[in-house]
């Protein structure tokens, strides 16, 4: 094997090239990205970039030297735009052709747009998304002190956008459909935990509260919600969920579904066509499953790597995430569901406690808030499958260390 070429220099691109150089690869590695950046770390976008306290060059995985001494040849700001699986090659927004034995399609999610109908009439400059450093630096001459964001959409980048915002001084509303907080990805009981926190902080919270449309009226964007109420902003960030970038892969004809098709050594439907990261759409627990999390990005793409250098491997996601909202840590180990119980441990503070998800009985989730001892003892049984029992958890006079599962 002589060329390895690398769709998409992220998170999942930057791994998969620096694992192929560690695991003892010789031939040729072509990342291609079509950001104007050094490969760089999106979770500080939201967090302490957005508020000042990080500099762009911190973002960077590694500067250009590394990629000089490792070999590894970058294109940036160029864009793929066609796979052409029987030459074995892909064309480039240049022109430029590179041919590839094997290809790896790491091309992540972007913030889905709103829709069109919503906002017709308002000024695009006022309307943000947080993916790229690209989008921060647009948003960021709007982002002053006493400005009034309206934010759509109650996710983590929506929740992370808001907290930067009040600790920058804007006045902050929130818009979310559903009855509650980060309704797709947590329980209730986190859900109020994030509900009563941002409102302690002055955000102005409209659950429930479809939105019908945004109009500018009198220099001001206003947002008229289903109940009838209206807001009035200056700009506006929409965080209404991501998705998955599949469409050079579906041009290609490889299959795909919420993301791009894999196996569990993260090999798409052409053998020598590998996707991780964002854009992956893969085998876990008896169902298909996308991720968006640097852990993900990071595991799968190691296991891709190994692969295409002909070592049996199979991504076992150990699943965590973790936000950052004011001087709150959550981090998340496992998937939970709607359906499964939870027990809620106490904290040493009144700011932390943590929640433990179980379904059949055995421990599937962690959830903990400023909580750190819960997270790392649950993450090591999660990842032992054990499951300490349930009313042991539930009393917090009990020393995590005295629990034996
Ligand atoms: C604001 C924000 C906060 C986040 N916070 C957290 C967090 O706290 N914890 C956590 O675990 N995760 C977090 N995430 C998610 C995490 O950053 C992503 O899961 C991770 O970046 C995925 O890596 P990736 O390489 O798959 O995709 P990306 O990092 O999106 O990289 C994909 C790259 O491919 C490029 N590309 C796409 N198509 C092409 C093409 N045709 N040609 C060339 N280049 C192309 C894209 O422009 C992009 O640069 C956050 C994400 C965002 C946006």
């Amino acid at each position: 094997m002589e060329q390895i070429v690398i769709i998409g220099a992220g998170q999942a691109g930057f791994t998969l090239a620096s694992t192929l150089r560690k695991e003892g690869y010789e031939g040729a590695i072509h990342l291609i990205g079509d950001e104007n950046a050094l490969p760089y770390q999106r979770p500080p976008l939201s967090k302490k970039y957005l508020l000042g306290e990080m500099n762009a060059d911190r973002l960077t995985f590694r500067d250009q030297d590394f990629f000089d001494e490792e070999n590894i040849t970058l294109h940036l700001g160029e864009q793929v735009t066609k796979i052409d699986r029987a030459a074995k090659q892909v064309e480039l927004s240049s022109g430029k052709k590179l041919a590839y034995d094997k290809l790896a399609l790491t091309t992540g999610s972007s913030a889905r747009p709103l829709p069109a109908s919503l906002c017709e009439g308002v000024e695009a400059e006022r309307l943000h998304v947080i993916r790229s450093l690209a989008d921060i630096d647009r948003l960021q001459p709007q982002f002053t002190k006493g400005a009034h964001l309206l934010v759509i959409g109650g996710g983590y980048i929506g929740l992370e956008a808001a907290a930067v915002a009040r600790q920058s001084g804007l006045e902050v509303s929130l818009v979310e459909m559903q009855e509650r907080l980060l309704a797709r990805v947590t329980s209730p009981a986190t859900s109020d935990y994030f509900a009563k926190l941002h409102r302690s902080h002055d955000v102005s919270l409209h659950l429930g509260s479809g939105l019908k449309g945004l109009e500018q009226r009198d220099g001001a964007v206003v947002a008229l919600l289903e109940n009838g109420s209206e807001i009035a902003a200056d700009l506006v960030i929409v965080g209404i969920g991501g998705m998955a970038n599949i469409t050079l892969a579906q041009d290609a004809g490889l299959e795909v579904e919420a993301g791009i098709c894999v196996n569990k050594a993260a090999q798409s439907s052409d053998a020598d066509i590998y996707a991780t990261g964002d854009c992956a759409f893969f085998p876990y627990r008896g169902a298909m499953i996308r991720l968006e999390s640097v852990q993900n990005a990071i595991d799968q793409s190691i296991v891709a790597a190994q692969s295409m250098l002909g070592q049996e491997v199979a991504y076992d996601p150990s699943v965590w995430f973790w936000s950052d909202q004011y001087d709150i840590k959550l981090q998340i180990a496992g998937l939970s569901h709607a359906d499964d119980q939870m027990v809620v441990r106490a904290g040493k503070t009144e700011a932390s406690r943590s929640h433990w998800y179980y379904r059949d009985g055995k421990l599937v989730c962690v959830e903990a808030i400023s909580d750190p001892r819960s997270y790392m003892m649950g993450k090591r049984w999660l990842e032992a499958g054990l499951s300490p029992a349930m009313d042991q958890i539930g009393d917090a006079e009990l020393d995590l260390k005295a629990i034996k599962p």
